[in-house]
Order: structure tokens, then sequence, then C-alpha cells
């Protein structure tokens, strides 16, 4: 049953800069337009949580319209959700992607917004929230929530305590985090459930491919994401580098399309040496590019979320020949045989 609605805290909401371009209600030249809405809750408090990397810390001093290196302006609500809804129509925007922040009226301001955007339109909706009751997660689905997202951000569970839990004075917990990932999985479904992860944030390729390999098995989609320092927020030794990503990004593609297992993969230091299969098929799986896009729910693209003109790690659309060309040499895989 879906509970009575409370008043909202307010009457805004964040939206991604690229995210208002697409509305209408920013001017602005984009080579990647986002295929996907991204938008936050809005309040003007900090986070109860504490996650290191997180301009939005409840300890910090960041900046509360970043995530990552996105802007996320703070706009009119109901002109955002009206406008969605034609954007869906219009075929602009295919998913809308609610991202939340842990403050006393976050469900209030959860559902509002997912109930608003659900009367207007029926674009697929997307909620990234740390885990909840199984109660609420049967909320979510019923309010027509199709994807739900849990970040657990680190790769393993000593990067995780030192990342967001208790050694960076946060509330959450490794066996907390993959407990609510099972459950939602549960109620939602296998394929409906997703994390984010944080690449270049101390772990090695071995850390986050056996992770991505183990919630693959278990039906839960892994979205990656570079590491992006943000001032006002604490330091992380990062250990981020293209390619290190891109072993990351390649072997985390052959466990999403089962073309290769975990176990077929070596391992020296924890870096990739061996992907599991041979040169040529590795070759024409570079070739098509599919790899290396933005991955998580269907038509995110995200465009430079965690990306530079110079420097792109998640490509928002197809790499184009040259692109390809740069990919390979940064997987030191160069010419074709
Ligand atoms: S993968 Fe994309 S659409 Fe899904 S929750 Fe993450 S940012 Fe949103």
């Amino acid at each position: 049953m879906i509970p009575m609605q409370t008043e909202p805290s307010c009457k805004k909401v964040r939206a991604s800069l690229g995210t208002l371009g697409v509305l209408g209600m920013e001017f602005l030249m984009m080579d990647a337009p986002p295929t996907t809405a991204y938008l936050q809750i809005y309040t003007d408090k900090r986070c109860i949580a504490n996650c290191r990397f997180c301009s939005q810390a409840g300890g910090g001093d960041g900046d509360l319209k970043k995530i990552a290196r996105g802007m996320y302006i703070p706009s009119d609500f109901d002109n955002v959700v009206l406008r969605l809804g034609i954007a869906f129509e219009r075929g602009y925007l295919k998913r809308a992607c609610i991202q939340t922040a842990m403050y006393p009226e976050m469900w209030e301001d959860t559902t509002h917004l997912i109930k608003s955007i659900r009367e207007l339109s029926l674009i697929p909706i997307s909620v990234s929230v740390f885990p909840l009751s199984d109660e609420k997660y049967s909320t979510l689905k019923d309010l027509g929530v199709d994807k739900l997202v849990i970040p657990l951000d680190a790769c393993n569970c000593k990067l995780f305590s030192f990342i967001k839990g208790k050694e960076a004075h946060s509330i959450y917990e490794w066996d907390s985090h993959l407990d609510g990932i099972k459950r939602a999985t549960r109620i939602l479904g296998r394929g409906s459930v997703g994390t984010h992860l944080i690449i270049g944030m101390g772990e090695s390729a071995e850390d986050a491919l056996e992770l991505i390999s183990k919630l693959h098995g278990e039906g839960v989609y892994s979205a990656l994401f570079a590491y992006t320092h943000l001032p006002g927020t604490r330091n992380i030794p990062s250990n981020l580098n293209i390619k290190h990503y891109r072993s990351v990004q390649f072997g985390a593609y052959l466990i999403r399309e089962n073309l290769v297992s975990f176990a077929d993969m070596a391992f020296v230091s924890g870096e990739v040496v061996d992907f599991g299969i041979p040169e040529v098929d590795i070759q024409s799986l570079l070739k098509s590019g599919e790899a290396f896009k933005t991955t998580g729910c269907p038509d995110c693209n995200r465009p430079y979320a965690t990306e530079t003109h110079q420097e792109i790690f998640n490509y928002p659309c197809e790499p184009n020949e040259n692109e390809i060309g740069v990919i390979r040499e940064q997987l030191g895989i160069t010419g074709e045989k």
C-alpha cells in the first residue's frame, strides 16, 4: 500500500546543469547531452553521513551543489517536473535519476518527487539511496521506481570503512550495505538493482573485478565512476590512472556480457595480466568500443560526471575510431595482429 503523502520540505529540486540544458532551463552548448535527467532531492542541510569523497558530507565543507564534477542547481520543482514529462514524450530524455542524501525529511522529499513525476509522465525512474527497510523498497517499487541503486562506492570492506564507514567517522557499514542490496534485489528483482563503484580510491583491479563479478552473479549491476577530489572534502590517497580504469572497465564488460568469469582472469599484484580471452577476441571487442561507454541503469550516459574534455573515463556515446586508438594505447594493447 502506498502511504499518504506527507508535505515535502520544499518546492525546489536540484538538477544537473546538463539536465537543465535539455529541459530548456539553461542555455548550454552540449557535445553530449544527457539521455537521463539527473536530479537530486533538495535540502540546504548537509548530509548526516560523512563519506570522504562527497561534497555534501556532514563533516565536510564542500559545495552542496556538487556531485563529482556535476553542478546540481537548485531549480523550481514544478517547472522541472513539467518539462521532464515533455522531454520524455519528445524522446529527449529516457530516464529520470533521483539522487538522495541523508537528512530527516529525505523519505518525504524522495517520494514526493517520484509521485510528482509519475503524475505527469511514465518516464522510467531510478533512485540512488542508502539501504532502506523492505517496506520502503516495496513502496518505491509501487510508486514506479524500476531501478534502485545502493552505492557501495568502495570496492572492498576495508576501503569501505575508510571511505564511508567507521574510519571516516560515518555511519555506514559494508555488511548492511550488502544486505540492503540483497533485500532490494529480492523485492525489485534481478537486474533491477545496481551499485556505484568509484575507481581510483586505492583498490586494485582484482578487488574491483572480484566484487563486480560477485554482484553480477547475484543479479546486481555496477556503474563505474572515476574518483574526483572535490574542494572541502578530505584527501583520499588516489591510485586513479587511466590504465587502471580501462582494465577495470574492460574486465567489468567481459563479466557483464558473460564472456569471461572472474576466475578466468589472472592478476599479478592486483593488476590484470590476463583477461581470460584470446587476443583475437580482445581485438574485436575493443573495436566496438562498447566496453568503454558509461555503465549503470539503462539509458544513463552521465556526460562529464567524472570526466573533462581532456580525459574521458566513461564515453557518453560510442567512441569513434580515433578514440578507440587512444583506448588501445591506454590499455597497452596497441595494434591488431
Ligand atoms: S547508474 Fe545512472 S541512472 Fe542509475 S542511479 Fe547511477 S547515475 Fe542514476
